[in-house]
């Protein structure tokens, strides 16, 4: 179930408001809701902390004052201003907005959602940001912090570094901002995420305004949470894969141990490594088919979820079975084969 759904939302402004106008820190582009001022603050404050923007904000609005001026800086100047905040493609990216704004809003900052968001370097979040705070619009701005904050306040399990949970939560997090005042619950909800409901540990539930509504406070999960679920790596691994066909045109089945990958299925034989044609003909004689000719080989790859096998398969001839062979020896689509190895299927 999405607990986003059945949390009220809707009452946060009432606890939070009051305790983010006692306990806001004073930080210059709170003091404004001018979009330009704004939109550099957000920009700069993505992927960088807010003690080394402090630096940086005053000095780039006084050489570049406004939409205007940054639209015609000089490259080089840019990159100087923008010096030791890294991720240059920000600045880049400030500069092709502005003079975006220059020619087609008239150098007027836009004030709808849409058009901002279609400026480049603004993202879901950002505009959210800018259109809550410059333009008190009902627009929930969700980054790291903000999800943090919801999914424990929802005591909510969800993977928050997948995008469907952003979305999730995007619908109900607008009842926070039913009753306006959209740009002091935005930066309400980032305080309180930057200040209270710290991550990497334990959050400060004690000072926090919202304690009485926190279900993962409720529940003494609040420490659990958020969820982040990590993708690892894919193992890769070497397979020698054998297709041994009989003179009338059966092949050679064995069926895989009963634990671990494709657990219980048929399968063709394997070995684990890639094995050159010689080590294969060899390891063949000693699995026992007896082979004849080798006839062709392929190499693919399978894709699991965890795993990549690398598979080099042979194609040999071998003489008919016996009744003691150590292989069930059947028609091709006789048993069900796994796709990693119905791939080998094509060197018939
Ligand atoms: Fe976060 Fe604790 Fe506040 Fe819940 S009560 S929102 S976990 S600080």
């Amino acid at each position: 179930m999405n607990t986003f759904d059945v949390f009220p939302f809707e009452a946060l402004p009432e606890l939070l408001l009051p305790w983010y106008e006692r306990n806001r820190r004073d930080l210059p582009w709170r003091k404004t809701k001018e979009p330009y001022r704004v939109w550099i603050s957000e920009i700069m404050l993505q992927q960088t902390r807010v003690e080394a923007v402090l630096g940086y904000y005053d000095r780039f609005l006084a050489a570049l004052p406004d939409i205007a001026a940054l639209a015609s800086a000089e490259d080089d100047a840019l990159m100087k201003l923008w010096e030791g905040l890294g991720y240059y493609s920000r600045a880049r990216n400030l500069k092709k907005a502005a003079r975006q704004i220059m020619s087609a809003h008239g150098g007027t900052f836009p004030g709808e959602y849409d058009a901002i968001r279609a400026l480049p370097g603004i993202g879901d979040y950002t505009a959210g940001a800018i259109a809550s705070i410059c333009f008190n619009m009902p627009t929930p701005a969700i980054d790291g912090n903000v999800l943090r904050v919801c999914a424990r306040l929802a005591n909510s399990d969800a993977d928050i570094l997948l995008p469907a949970t952003k979305k999730a939560l995007e619908a109900p997090l607008k009842a926070a901002y039913g009753k306006g005042r959209c740009g002091d619950i935005t930066q309400a909800l980032m305080e309180l995420g930057a200040t209270v409901c710290i991550p990497n540990g334990a959050p400060l539930c004690e000072s926090c305004p919202l304690s009485s509504l926190c279900r993962a406070k409720a529940a003494g999960t609040a420490e659990k949470l958020p969820i982040r679920i990590k993708k690892t790596k894919r193992k890769e691994e070497y397979l020698t894969a054998f297709l041994f066909t009989a003179p009338d045109g059966r092949i050679a089945l064995t069926k895989r141990e009963e634990k671990g990958l494709l657990a219980g299925l048929y399968a063709l034989p394997s070995l684990s490594g890639t094995l050159s044609e010689a080590a294969a003909a060899k390891a063949a004689e000693e699995l026992g088919a007896k082979p004849e000719r080798l006839v062709s080989a392929l190499q693919y790859d399978h894709v699991f979820t965890h795993i990549t096998w690398h598979v080099t398969c042979y194609r040999f001839e071998v003489a008919p079975p016996g009744e003691n062979a150590p292989f069930l020896f059947a028609k091709p689509g006789e048993y069900a084969l796994p796709t990693a190895f119905m791939k080998g299927l094509r060197l018939i």
